[in-house]
């Protein structure tokens, strides 16, 4: 597998926003709403924010910066197109990308 590249149209395919492992994170709400005031401008500039600012593409960027996740629920990343576009079942760690890091 190679790296996941962090850029928008790897952003748009990603299935976090799905996931249970973040719905009751008042963190990643929190980070929701406040990236999606900046979408107009992000959309505009055709440029990624901060990873810190989006609770999504953990395979590309490592862990969660919210400590309020739930990791005893069930992660989607198998139902991310990403999850075959770069053969991430063959890497490490497998899935749960915000709670054991980047894919490698
Ligand atoms: S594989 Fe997982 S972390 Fe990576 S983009 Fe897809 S859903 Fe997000
Ligand atoms: S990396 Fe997996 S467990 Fe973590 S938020 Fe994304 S889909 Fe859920």
């Amino acid at each position: 597998m190679s790296e996941v590249d962090y850029n928008l149209e790897n952003w748009e395919k990603c299935t976090c926003n799905t996931c249970p492992v973040q719905e009751n994170s008042e963190c990643v709400k929190d980070k929701r709403a406040k990236v999606s005031k900046l979408m107009p401008k992000i959309n505009e500039n055709k440029t990624m924010p901060n990873p810190d600012m989006i609770p999504d593409l953990y395979c590309a960027t490592g862990k969660a910066p919210c400590k309020d996740i739930d990791t005893k629920e069930m992660c989607q990343c198998n139902k991310c197109p990403l999850w075959k576009e770069y053969d991430l079942p063959y890497g490490e760690p497998l899935g749960y990308f915000c709670s054991d890091g980047a894919a490698k």
